[in-house]
């Protein structure tokens, strides 16, 4: 049973924490002041004035898709350590967006980026990135073309992969 208690709690900056423990999130309180302190972060940012609904900041969308066209580019030119590079400051963020920015915005870029990412780890055959970017991204977002468009079809990619899990078992047996 829950009944109303008194919480000691205290302010230090722009942040909350329980007092006793000093802690954001505390198990002995049974607290979790994040999402609150994290609520305030987000609304300091913008002076307290949020946005209507579906109202994008428009710094970051333009930040994310000027860092997503340079992993583009990056990629069509074939220097992928900078494409991965970019694809990844995208995804970064990405995930800054404000808490009350729609939701699917994000996971679309995000699984956007994880599969472009993909692609570029697959052309330098670091074969597990490339995998778990894949696997995420369809997660994220389990229609994600970008993820989904040559994971299940290129035979090459699963071979290699196979391969590489192959070596990587025998490595883990010998150790
Ligand atoms: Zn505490």
């Amino acid at each position: 049973m829950n009944t109303y208690k008194d919480r000691d709690l205290m302010v230090d900056g722009s942040m909350v924490y329980c007092r006793p423990h000093r802690s954001e999130s505390c198990s002995e309180c049974n607290l979790d002041l994040s999402p609150l302190n994290s609520l305030y972060k987000a609304l300091s940012q913008v002076h307290g004035d949020i946005p209507p609904p579906n109202a994008l900041n428009p710094n970051i969308a333009r930040q994310i898709s000027s860092l997503r066209e340079n992993g583009n580019k990056n990629l069509k030119e074939q220097n992928f350590d900078e494409a991965i590079k970019y694809y990844t400051y995208a995804i970064e963020f990405s995930f800054q967006r404000p808490i009350w920015e729609p939701h699917e915005l994000t996971a679309q870029e995000v699984a956007y980026c994880l599969g472009r990412r993909s692609l570029a780890y697959i052309s330098i055959k670091s074969l597990v990135n490339a995998y778990v970017d894949a696997e995420w991204g369809i997660r994220i977002k389990p229609d994600s073309v970008e993820c989904l468009e040559f994971v299940p079809n290129d035979g090459n990619f699963k071979n290699v992969l196979e391969e590489a899990l192959e070596k990587a078992l025998k490595l883990a047996k010998n150790n």
